[in-house]
């Protein structure tokens, strides 16, 4: 143990990852949260995201197996379902349909409440940890360059608590850089990317006479052509969480009658199928101007002690390309390796570099995609990587070798530079020459 207390802000995924790994080191860990918290809670205001679909990717998915041993199977175990990425996954890309064949790739789809639920539920049976909600910070507490603290209310109340370590895990929506500020420690503007994606979501009873061969469907946005998306995963037992994707600019109508018309104008007929036979459960929700954002507080040379950065605070993503809640695991994986060896209140820059470097590749990908949106001229590296990746695409549907190193570079399993190596280098600039197999759907 290096001292006695540590305190996170926000008990979102990423701060109660934080708390996970903190016990370890600190004897007290302190979660301060905005929204009342029960062991019930479902959505909430602090993580309006939520009424979203949340695919949690492979990486992620066995970084959090290593913060919480069996946890997929306590996910299964309350209704999370698992699919293959090759055979129980219908994905159409700009150029056409992804082939079918089993993987051996599986991921497990549920809500973003039930992950919620579960790690919480973990991480509050720790006994070092503890929850106090209903506090919304709105400052730090710092003594001569070091955090000691926080401040904020509490309802109509004043609230203040001390801390060896402050950890910041407060979402896109951090207000940390003005907190910073306010006494004299300034950040570099974030960097930003703006593909102006929305997403306009809906829950659904699933409809068993509707037979589908499939367990999620997507169909995916990819500039400069395909601004309309859609994606229905098969969620906690038996719902179907159905949301539409506009890039650019492009968003589905809110009401019943736009919200299906959108639809019908998807190649994949299936979402509007559903939209048209299923029952809804939820309204319809939607979350517009998502961007990728990059808070580079690992380039802030008077970085206070005392203090760490990490999740959606950091970097937040545009979501499409479901990577968020794999990046704060692997912040957390990086926090429990780092604090093996380093006294991170003394030296918080150590924390700050490293998770800056793991952001790089999903901050690559994300960005170059979104920026094929943009009416600017692109450098040359973004232009060449985004001629390669437009070629893969093309590759995809004819070739299950493109698709498999796809797969698993989508899912973090690999680095990027797997879609270079020769076998699949090769099958990208031959083009479409070898057929794969169409998946049964009905085409537009
Ligand atoms: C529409 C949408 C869809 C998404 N889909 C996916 C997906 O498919 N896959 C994926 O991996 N990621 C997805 N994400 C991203 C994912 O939601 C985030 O990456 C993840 O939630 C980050 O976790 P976090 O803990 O940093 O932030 P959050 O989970 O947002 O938690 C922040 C917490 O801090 C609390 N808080 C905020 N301010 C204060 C304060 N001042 N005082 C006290 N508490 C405070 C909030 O109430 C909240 O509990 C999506 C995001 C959006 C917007």
């Amino acid at each position: 143990m290096y001292s006695d207390r540590a305190l996170v802000i926000g008990a979102g995924f990423a701060g109660l990852l934080a708390a996970r790994v903190l016990a370890e080191s600190y004897g007290d860990v302190v979660l301060v949260e905005r929204d009342a918290i029960s062991p019930d809670t479902g959505y909430r205001a602090g993580t309006p995201q939520a009424c979203h679909p949340h695919a949690l990717l492979a990486r992620g998915a066995e970084a959090l197996e290593t913060l919480f041993p069996r946890l997929g199977e306590e996910m299964e175990d309350a209704g999370a379902v698992r699919a293959d990425l090759g055979s129980d996954f219908l994905i159409r890309g700009p150029s056409g349909w992804a082939p079918r064949d089993y993987l051996g790739l599986s991921v497990l789809s549920m809500t973003r409440v039930m992950i919620e639920r579960i790690i919480r539920g973990r991480v509050l049976r720790l006994p070092n940890v503890s929850l106090v909600d209903c506090v919304a910070v709105d400052g730090l507490l710092h003594d001569r360059g070091t955090v000691t603290g926080v401040h904020g209310r509490r309802g109509d109340r004043p609230f203040a608590d001390y801390a060896d370590l402050v950890v910041d895990a407060s979402g896109r929506d951090s207000k940390l850089v003005s907190w910073l500020a306010e006494f004299g420690v300034h950040c570099p503007a974030p960097m930003i990317v703006n593909g102006h994606v929305t997403f306009t979501s809906r829950l659904y009873e699933v409809n068993r006479d509707l037979k589908l061969d499939w367990k999620t469907a997507f169909e995916i946005t990819h500039a400069p052509d395909a601004r309309r998306g859609g994606s229905v995963s098969t969620v906690d037992g038996d719902q179907w969480f159905l949301t539409l994707f506009g890039a650019d600019g492009d968003a589905a109508p809110t009401d019943d009658d736009g919200f299906l018309d959108y639809a019908t104008t998807l190649h994949c007929q299936d979402i509007a199928e559903i939209i048209k036979t299923a029952t809804p459960v939820s309204k319809i929700y939607q979350a517009g101007n998502l961007r990728s954002r990059w808070n580079r507080f690992h380039q802030v040379p008077n970085w206070p002690r005392g203090l760490l950065a990490l999740g959606d605070s950091v970097m937040s993503l545009n979501p499409v390309h479901g990577q968020g809640l794999t990046l704060a695991a692997l912040n957390c994986t990086t926090l429990r390796t780092l604090l093996q060896e380093h006294d991170l209140s003394s030296e918080p820059l150590v924390f700050q570099r490293a998770i800056a470097r793991t952001a790089k590749i999903p901050w690559t990908s994300a960005t170059t995609s979104d920026l094929g949106w943009s009416a600017r001229k692109l450098p040359l590296g973004t232009r060449l990587l985004r001629w390669y990746t437009g070629r893969a695409f093309e590759g995809v549907p004819g070739n299950r070798r493109v698709y498999h190193a796809f797969i698993r570079v989508s899912q973090m399993l690999d680095h990027p530079a797997a879609l270079f190596r020769p076998a699949v280098l090769f099958r990208v600039l031959l083009g479409r020459t070898l057929s794969g197999r169409r998946p049964r759907a009905t085409e537009r």
